[in-house]
């Protein structure tokens, strides 16, 4: 037996839905466990588009609720972590001669009520109409609203076609996914949880009044269980704790592509296909652009998501309808891919199966909540939503500041030019990326450092010792990829050479 304690609440699973799960369960007072069978958001939680937003394109669904929650969510979130997301303009060229193939519902109304228009055309007032509705759904402190940009005048429109003569803009929020999963699974230690990670859960059987979990690490016994297993919720339930489901799990992979940075501005581009889909392309850690997603029926969660050529080609020419100066497959420097565990809602096509979350709570015996579905946006809510449907205490999640986060979103200027001070060697750069991953733990991270030389060794793209040490005593890293992928994504300027010795150094500190 690894712990003899009962655990009031175990949690299989640490991407988003499982770490905010045991965070505010951890602040209700109650103990918690959580496994996480790799590092900590290791799956679908690293590999999102990473914003968080309503989902302009789910208005077209008529998914009103969730898009209203989400809306009224980003700047809860915003204000809970100023440090690892921040408010992004999304600038959506038109043109009058733009055709999509759509079969959305909307899509299909207008065709009843407005035979006159054209199928296919997605009128401006109607993208209009949608953007007033986002912007006055959730209500909005931070965030501007929408207004319409001269595309021929203003700089957004220098990278595009000629064609595209306006654009409206509006906004929504950035965050960095994985981070966002580490800090609840700190926050929720920091408030009494158990936190293990490489530790998968094979077996869970309820046993008198309580489940006995048998993970890689020993046995736990908990009075209730979580099922936050993403891509493998459906699989947990059969395999590991063998009862049946009536729920189903869809999995869409979407995948990303990387290239060296596109254009000269911070704001992003939302494009409409022609095939009804919507892609963004993304400024991306300072000089990359990001540009994403695909929906692709995968078959089986046990196989590593990747990008096909085909998903790659699509991304590619996707883009290059709207950017003057092409987008091809040799300018692709880095890609990763996600597997949406979307809730099979019988949806015909992986566009339209619903974004929403299912919770299903069975009660026979001690209590298992499996999750279904959820975006990152939405990982607060549904936490609160799972626990309160589990009878497990008082909300208390919205407002409170993640590890770092205990400033103000105007503060990120402040805050960099006050690093650099103190460390004289920081440069604004290096700073500012100190602060956008650690905020105000950022002094801590450096410490008593009046050199480089003192938080040596130096790794290459200003990655010290210091701050990998920092990543392996609080934020769960083990091995390089952690490091390099997930707790930050220096990955994209190291070298292979590099990547291996930050690889190593790792190992031996814990040989
Ligand atoms: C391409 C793409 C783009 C997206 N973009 C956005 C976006 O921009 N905004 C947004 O809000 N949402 C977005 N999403 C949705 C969002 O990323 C996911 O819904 C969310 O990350 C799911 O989190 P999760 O915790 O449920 O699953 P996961 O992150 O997959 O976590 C499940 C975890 O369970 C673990 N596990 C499985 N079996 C076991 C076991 N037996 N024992 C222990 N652990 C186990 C796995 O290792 C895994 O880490 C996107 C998704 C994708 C794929």
């Amino acid at each position: 037996m690894a712990d003899e304690k009962v655990f009031d609440l175990f949690v299989i699973g640490g991407g988003i839905n499982g770490a905010g799960i045991a965070r505010d369960a951890s602040g209700r007072g109650l103990s918690v466990a959580l496994a996480e069978a790799g590092d900590l958001g290791g799956a679908t939680s690293s590999a999102s588009t990473k914003l968080f937003h309503g989902g302009l394109r789910y208005l077209e669904f008529f998914e009103f609720g969730l898009v209203k929650s989400a809306l009224k969510e980003r700047e809860v979130l915003l204000k809970a972590m100023p440090h690892i997301s921040w408010p992004m303009r999304f600038v959506l060229p038109y043109a009058p001669d733009m055709r999509f193939d759509s079969d959305t519902p909307t899509s299909r109304l207008l065709r009843m009520t407005m035979p006159w228009i054209e199928k296919g055309r997605r009128p401006a007032w109607l993208v209009r109409l949608g953007l007033f509705l986002y912007d006055n759904l959730g209500g909005r402190e931070i965030l501007p609203g929408t207004k319409t940009l001269d595309l021929t005048k203003a700089a957004e429109g220098k990278p595009l076609k000629d064609r595209f003569k306006m654009a409206y803009e509006y906004s929504d929020a950035w965050v960095e996914d994985s981070r966002l999963v580490m800090l609840n699974a700190r926050d929720a230690e920091a408030r009494g949880a158990k936190i293990l990670t490489r530790c998968a859960v094979k077996e869970a059987t309820r046993d008198g009044d309580t489940w006995r979990i048998e993970t890689e690490k020993g046995t736990y016994r908990a009075k209730a269980l979580v099922n936050a297993g993403g891509p493998w919720v459906a699989d947990i339930l059969t395999g590991v704790m063998r009862q049946n489901s009536q729920h189903n799990i869809r999995l869409v992979r979407g995948s990303h592509i990387v290239t060296k940075r596109l254009y000269d501005h911070e704001k992003c581009y939302f494009f409409q296909g022609t095939d009804g889909r919507i892609i963004f392309a993304i400024p991306y850690e300072q000089d990359f652009t990001l540009i994403g997603t695909t929906d692709a029926e995968h078959t089986d969660a046990d196989t590593k998501p990747a990008i096909t050529d085909e998903e790659r080609d699509y991304l590619c020419t996707f883009a290059s309808e709207y950017f003057e100066q092409p987008v091809t497959a040799d300018d692709v420097v880095w890609t990763y891919s996600g597997v949406r565990p979307l809730y099979d809602d019988g949806a015909s096509s992986a566009t339209a199966a619903t974004r929403d979350y299912v919770l299903a709570l069975d009660d026979n015996g001690p209590p298992v909540l499996s999750v279904f579905g959820g975006k990152i946006t939405t990982y607060r809510k549904l936490a609160e939503q799972a626990l309160a449907k589990m009878g497990l205490g008082e909300a208390w999640t919205a407002g409170v500041a993640l590890p770092g986060g205990d400033f103000k979103v105007a503060e990120v200027g402040s805050l960099t030019s006050k690093l650099e001070a103190d460390y004289p060697f920081l440069d604004e750069k290096w700073a500012g990326r100190l602060i956008r991953a650690y905020g105000t733990e950022a002094w801590d991270v450096l410490g008593e450092a009046k050199s480089a030389d003192d938080i040596g060794p130096d790794f290459g793209a200003t990655l010290t010792g210091a701050e990998l040490k920092w990543m392996m005593a609080r934020e769960y890293a083990v091995a390089g990829d952690d490091a390099l992928w997930r707790r930050t994504k220096l990955g994209l300027r190291l070298d292979p050479d590099q990547r291996v010795a930050v690889d190593t150094w790792m190992k031996e500190q814990t040989a």
